[in-house]
């Protein structure tokens, strides 16, 4: 993209002032704080509206109809330069092919985010053969995300169609109950990377804590809170192990594959840490099956980790074993069977229909198979600590 930083829509509140306006700011980021839930639930939108996309030019903060201009805030565009910073100074959204941006004051986000973001969804989709707006979705108004801040929820009433709305948190105290996370109907990032230096240098903890952050965007959390979205609005409930399996292997997958034609993806590739979770018994050919049928669901959320390596391994197995349409196969059986599983009422019985479809589809050993790989290669063997992981 070509355009240059910033601009935005200014559409008026009935008082008749405008709200928001759009900063350059020196470059500077932060890190994510992201812990993150996959409960479940549902919503979105439904009405399709037309953006209208402004050619600004370079540093100029150009006024353009606000589309929805049943609400104040303004609408951003970003020039497609790195190095180039938008800073909101009030609610304002950014709005792409497959998903609106929700902002609110206080997040930074470099010129090249919408890029890397449109990237990210593409390569998604690409990879587990999945739309991201997929029709059979039942899409309601933008869900309230931020009203618990506030007391008031900005985007009441919106409904931006099939696209994903993201929102972009800010924990203004350190304590608050925000989190990363994600549902069929949205998606919710607090990254410490996308707070501005105001608000960091204002809080304490965060001051005092540089290491907390990273200097460049956390994409992988993106990576992985999206593909929770996207496999959810498709067929909806996965297992544990398999709904976190399959984010945390896009997080990896999706990130290698951009990031030679994507700098900041590059560059967060080269500053991640990876590192694999430890695991409450060592997985081999004779427990495989019934570790995952069992889902770790005696594990609270607090303590969670271990299904997001099994479930990480498990992907990549079948990944390498049964080559790159391994995750079609598996969903056009999901979609077939719908099976109905829901991890905080967890049953047995639901959990195995999981393992039997993956049985149909690539043998009656897949889970000795894997048990057999992941002692041969050293993976799941881990109980203490967390290790770097490949
Ligand atoms: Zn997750």
């Amino acid at each position: 993209m070509k355009k240059k930083i910033l601009v935005l829509t200014l559409a008026l509140l009935i008082t008749g002032s405008s709200l928001c306006s759009c900063t350059q700011v020196p470059d500077k980021t932060s890190e994510s704080s992201a812990s993150e839930t996959t409960t479940v639930t549902s919503e979105t939108s439904a009405t399709k509206e037309t953006v209208t996309e402004t050619t600004a030019t370079s540093e100029t903060t150009t006024a353009v109809p606000n589309p929805r201009d049943t609400t104040p805030y303004e609408q951003v565009t970003l020039d497609g330069v790195k190095e180039h910073k938008f800073q909101a100074t009030d609610f304002c959204f950014l709005e792409s092919e497959k998903y609106v941006l929700f902002m609110e004051k206080d997040i930074v986000i470099p010129g090249d985010f919408a890029v890397n973001l449109d990237a990210i969804i593409g390569e998604i989709e690409n990879q587990l053969g999945l739309s991201a707006c997929p029709e059979t979705f039942h899409y309601t108004e933008v869900s309230d995300c931020v009203s618990s801040h506030y007391g008031i929820n900005p985007w009441e009433g919106w409904d931006i169609g099939s696209k994903i709305p993201i929102f972009l948190e800010v924990d203004r105290t350190d304590g608050d109950q925000v989190s990363s996370g994600s549902m069929d109907g949205f998606v919710e990032i607090v990254a410490f990377e996308l707070f501005s230096d105001e608000l960091w240098n204002s809080v304490p903890s965060y001051r005092d804590n540089p290491d907390r952050r990273m200097d460049c965007v956390d994409y992988f959390t993106f990576v992985h809170e999206i593909t929770h979205t996207i496999t959810l609005r498709n067929y909806g409930y996965l297992t544990k192990i398999t709904a976190e399996g399959i984010a945390e292997y896009m997080g990896r997958k999706v990130i290698d594959k951009l990031a030679d034609d994507h700098p900041s993806i590059a560059e967060y590739k080269e500053k991640r840490y990876l590192f694999d979770y430890a695991i409450p018994q060592k997985v081999n050919s004779k427990n495989a099956e019934k570790i995952f049928i069992g889902d770790y669901h005696e594990i609270s959320h607090a303590n969670r980790g271990p299904e997001y390596v099994y479930g990480r391994y498990l992907m990549q197995y079948l990944h390498e074993t049964f080559g790159d349409d391994f995750y079609y196969r598996f969903n056009e059986k999901l979609r077939i069977e719908r099976p109905h599983y829901k991890s905080n009422d967890y049953k047995e019985e639901e959990a195995a229909k999981y393992a039997e479809i993956l049985k149909d589809l690539f043998g009656e050993d897949i889970f000795t198979g894997f048990g057999k790989w992941c002692v041969k290669k050293h993976h799941l063997q881990e109980k203490n600590g967390v290790f770097p992981g490949i």
